[in-house]
């Protein structure tokens, strides 16, 4: 796949100029991509369209062969709307895992009041000590998608078998894969088949290659939309639970079309750090957030340590619709 770059100042002249430079020589199947910039996507056929031709165009700042590999990761746009809680952005709330009817009520009930669409709370929860809590199963996605329902949410849930995506997809309106999974290929393509939008976790040792080519599956697969989320990888620091990189999130996002977001959560290991990861990660431009939040987090049988209050939590939506109005974010793009 080729593809032109514009400049930010490119006028609309300077398109129709190329398009047709393009058109005439037989380029057919010509997109535009409206983010940051403008570029024009030749997809098919392009053998004859030598890039050079077009690099003096006037407007245009570059041309580039673009990767066949991750063609879907780069250039196609979520075909579905992700938005949830604030403009422009996915925020994404919940306990870590569900755990009893009046817990999910609790928390449910609080985010819907704080204009959040999705909801998260994990039924199958991958624990590395087999004795400690596995997740209600089939029966807790059952309860929190009602629940969910009832105040209007919709709710986002992880799975690890590729046997449990046909039950879950019934139930979530996005299916989690967890950074455990990241590489489990099979479960991929099953997550990916049931054309449902995949919130993909950074696997906890992967390079962000090795994670654009996961998403790059899921899309093959079928998915219509892959949410990237950071959640902290391993490094030879101890003092965070994992290391959140969010200069690699923000790298991936120049590669990407599809929504990046931050997992403060599961990087910070403790409810101490958690809202510095998540502006940092909306000052960093990012699209969104997943966070842990639980009614009652002494009790939290998954992840306790973590959990934000409610308070806390409506006082992280505050403080992220600050930085979003302080900062332009548009003006990161070079
Ligand atoms: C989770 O979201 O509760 C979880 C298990 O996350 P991760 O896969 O990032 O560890
Ligand atoms: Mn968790």
């Amino acid at each position: 796949m080729k593809s032109i770059l514009f400049s930010t100042t490119a006028t609309p002249l300077q398109l129709a100029a190329v398009r047709r430079a393009l058109v005439s020589a037989g380029a057919a199947g010509v997109t535009v991509l409206e983010g940051d910039r403008t570029a024009f996507i030749i997809s098919d056929p392009s053998d004859d369209i030598h890039l050079d031709d077009y690099r003096n165009f006037p407007g245009v700042e570059g041309v580039q062969q673009a990767s066949e590999k991750n063609q879907r990761v780069a250039h196609t746009a979520p075909s579905i709307n992700l938005e949830s809680g604030i403009e422009g952005l996915t925020v994404i709330a919940g306990p870590c895992g569900i755990e009893s009817e009046e817990q999910i009520a609790t928390v449910y009930e609080h985010l819907a009041k704080e204009g959040l669409r999705f909801v998260r709370g994990g039924a199958y929860k991958p624990r590395t000590s087999p004795h400690d809590f596995q997740g209600k199963g089939k029966n807790g996605l059952v309860i929190a998608s009602e629940i969910a329902r009832d105040y209007g949410l919709q709710l986002v849930s992880e799975v690890v078998d590729p046997r449990d995506v046909e039950f879950a997809a019934q139930h979530v309106a996005i299916i989690q894969i967890g950074t455990r999974s990241m590489q489990n290929f099979p479960l991929l393509k099953e997550a990916g088949a049931s054309r449902l939008p995949v919130l993909l976790k950074r696997g906890m040792s992967a390079t962000v290659e090795e994670w654009i080519g996961a998403g790059e599956h899921l899309l093959v697969a079928g998915a219509p939309a892959v949410i990237f989320c950071e959640r902290g990888i391993r490094t030879f620091e101890s003092i965070t639970r994992n290391t959140l990189d969010l200069l690699g999130a923000a790298a991936l996002k120049e590669r990407t079309t599809m929504p990046v977001i931050v997992d403060p959560s599961h990087a910070a290991g403790r409810r101490s750090l958690v809202i510095q990861g998540a502006l940092a990660g909306i000052a960093a431009g990012l699209d969104g957030m997943i966070v842990e939040v639980h009614n009652d987090p002494a009790s939290a049988r998954s992840d306790a340590s973590q959990a934000l209050l409610l308070a806390d939590f409506s006082r992280l939506l505050r403080l992220t619709r600050n930085i979003r109005e302080a900062l332009s974010i548009d003006s990161y793009s070079l």
